[in-house]
């Protein structure tokens, strides 16, 4: 994708921090990290989002995150990390090149963790679930 950051930075066009790459993966940091070492993981191949990466490449990614997911969190000293994608407008995507996130993680470090609510009833939950399975490709 002629436009696309992301695919530049693939390609070498534009300059990134990198801290990994193989044939089909490049990881570098992020312009605006939550956290020290906060690390983005792309798939060479331009793909605007994770429902729309073939599912071999997904599972090659994260292949590669588990890899590099707590060396991200060792060269930072953090005791933790947050591996994690946004998909989707709504749910904070601003680049649409499939990435995954790598944030290393301390205690006390500020970062808020999202809320924690409950379902009005049981079988709210059940009607949920029901829906969600309806939808899940067999
Ligand atoms: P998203 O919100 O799409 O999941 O995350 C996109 C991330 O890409 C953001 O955290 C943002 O800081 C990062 N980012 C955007 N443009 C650049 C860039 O040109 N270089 C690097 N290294 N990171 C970028
Ligand atoms: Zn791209």
């Amino acid at each position: 994708m002629d436009e696309c950051i992301f695919c530049k930075i693939a390609s070498g066009a534009i300059q990134a921090i990198k801290v990994y790459e193989d044939a089909d993966f490049v990881a570098f940091l992020d312009i605006h990290p939550a956290a020290p070492g906060h690390t983005l993981l792309i798939p060479k191949v331009h793909y605007e989002k994770f429902e729309l990466t073939p599912p071999e490449v997904v599972g090659e990614l994260l292949r590669a995150a588990h890899k590099l997911a707590p060396a991200v969190a060792q060269g930072v000293g953090a005791p933790g990390f947050n591996v994690s994608v946004n998909n989707g407008p709504a749910a904070g995507q601003v680049i649409f090149h499939t990435h995954v996130h790598i944030i290393p993680r301390k205690f006390d470090d500020g970062l808020a963790m999202w809320g924690h609510r409950d379902y009005a009833s049981q079988a709210e939950a059940q009607q949920l679930a029901q829906k969600i399975r309806s939808f899940v490709p067999r």
